[in-house]
C-alpha cells in the first residue's frame, strides 16, 4: 500500500525523507512537491523503476519524463556538449523552474528519454524535492503526479486522490508554490526553442541569456483551435471531465461571451461553473457559479490556481466550466498553453 508522509515544505523532517529516499534506491516510486508541480519520482539511473512511473500513471510510453538533481555537477554526469551559455544561465536560474533539453550520456536510460538521443533536466527549487534527491543519493526522474490526461497536482491531496494504491509513497508537503509545470528549453537548437511555457517567462529568459529564442507551435498549446471535439476524443492534457469551454479575444467582448454562452447552458439545464478572475467577476456582477481564478493584476495568482479549479469542477460535478483568456505573453503564455489543451472548445471573441 502507499505510505503518506507529512512533511514541513521549509525545513523537511530528514527521517521521513530518509524513508522515502531508501525506497526510491530499492527502484519504488515516490511522489513528492517541487515548487511547479507534484512530481512522481523514480531512480533515473533505473529502466524497471522508470517504467513503473508510465504504469503508474497510464502515461504513453513515448512522452519522454524530466529528471531532477540537486546539484548543478550532475548535469554533467548525464549530458554531453554542454553550450557555454547553459552552463552560464544555470548558474542564474538554478535551482528554479527550468528545464534544459541536452544531448543525453549513455547512463541515461531510453525509458527516460522515450529512445530519444536527448535528455531533459532540471534542478528544482524546493526544499523537499532538493533534500529527497541528495538524500537517495542519484537523479531522479519524475513526470507530473497526475493520472495521464488529468490536470497536474498541485496539492498532497490531489496526489493522494491520483495515486493512492499506485505508488510507494507520498509525500504531502501541502501547495506548490507556481501551480504549473517548468518552462522547457531544447537547448540543442540555436536558437534555443521553447518546447513548453512556464513560470520563468521567455521574456526573462531572452534577457538573461541575451539570446532570442523561439517558440515551438505546440508551446502555444494552438494544436487543435476553435475545433468543438468529438465526445471521447482523447486528444485533451489537463483535462477535466467537465467540458471546458474557453473563451478567447478582446477582454470586454470575452466578459459578453462569457454571459452568453452561461446563460444559454444554464437554461439548457446544466450545471455550469465560471472560472474567471476576480476582475472580471466584479464586472460581470456574478457571484454564483463562479471559481475564481485569481487576479488579472498578477498572472502568476492565475497560475498558482489554475489546476486546482480545474479539479474544483469536476468535484463540485459542473458540467460545463467556461473560462476567460489571457494574454500570450508573461506568465500569460504558460496559462494559455495549459487551458487551450485542456479545453474541449475554444471560441475566439
Ligand atoms: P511532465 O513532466 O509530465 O509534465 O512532462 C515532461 C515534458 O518534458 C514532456 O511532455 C516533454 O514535453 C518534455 N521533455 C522531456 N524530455 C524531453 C526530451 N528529451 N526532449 C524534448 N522534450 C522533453
Ligand atoms: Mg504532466
Amino acid at each position: 500500500m502507499t505510505l503518506i508522509l507529512k512533511v514541513d515544505p521549509v525545513n523537511p523532517e530528514i527521517t521521513k525523507i530518509r524513508t522515502a529516499a531508501e525506497i526510491l534506491r530499492k527502484g519504488g516510486l515516490v511522489a513528492f512537491p517541487t515548487e511547479t508541480v507534484y512530481g512522481l519520482g523514480a531512480d533515473a539511473l533505473n529502466p524497471n523503476a522508470v517504467r513503473k512511473i508510465f504504469e503508474a500513471k497510464n502515461r504513453p510510453l513515448d512522452n519522454p519524463i524530466i529528471v531532477h538533481i540537486c546539484d548543478k555537477s550532475q548535469l554533467f554526469e548525464l549530458v554531453e556538449e554542454v553550450p557555454e551559455w547553459v552552463i552560464k544561465a544555470v548558474e542564474i536560474l538554478w535551482p528554479g523552474p527550468v528545464t534544459f533539453v541536452l544531448k543525453k550520456r549513455k547512463i541515461v536510460p531510453n525509458e527516460v528519454t522515450a529512445g530519444l538521443p536527448t535528455v531533459a533536466i532540471r534542478m528544482p527549487a524546493h526544499p523537499v524535492a532538493l533534500a529527497l534527491i541528495r538524500e537517495a543519493g542519484r537523479p531522479i526522474a519524475a513526470p507530473s503526479a497526475n493520472l495521464s490526461g488529468k490536470p497536474s497536482p498541485t496539492t498532497g491531496e490531489h496526489v493522494i486522490r491520483d495515486m493512492y494504491g499506485r505508488v510507494d509513497v507520498i509525500i504531502d508537503a501541502g501547495e506548490t508554490f507556481f501551480g504549473v509545470e517548468s518552462t522547457v528549453i531544447d537547448a540543442t537548437e540555436d536558437p534555443p526553442i521553447v518546447l513548453r511555457p512556464g513560470p520563468m517567462t521567455v521574456e526573462e529568459l531572452e534577457q538573461i541569456v541575451g539570446k532570442r529564442f523561439r517558440i515551438h507551435p505546440v508551446a502555444l498549446g494552438r494544436s487543435k483551435i476553435s475545433i468543438p471535439k468529438a465526445p471521447g476524443m482523447k486528444y485533451r492534457h489537463y483535462a477535466p471531465e467537465a467540458r471546458l469551454i474557453l473563451i478567447e479575444g478582446d477582454h470586454e467582448k470575452v466578459m459578453k461571451t462569457i454571459l452568453e454562452i452561461y446563460y444559454r447552458y444554464k437554461s439548457l439545464g446544466k450545471k455550469v461553473a465560471l472560472l474567471i478572475t476576480r476582475e472580471t467577476r466584479n464586472k460581470l456582477g456574478i457571484s454564483r457559479d463562479v471559481i475564481e481564478i485569481g487576479s488579472r493584476e498578477n498572472l502568476y495568482t492565475v497560475a498558482k490556481n489554475l489546476f486546482k479549479s480545474l479539479r474544483m469542477l469536476d468535484e463540485k460535478s459542473y458540467d460545463i466550466g467556461i473560462c476567460e483568456g489571457f494574454e500570450l505573453r508573461g506568465v500569460g503564455l504558460a496559462i494559455m498553453n495549459r487551458l487551450r489543451k485542456a479545453a474541449s472548445e475554444i471560441i475566439n471573441s
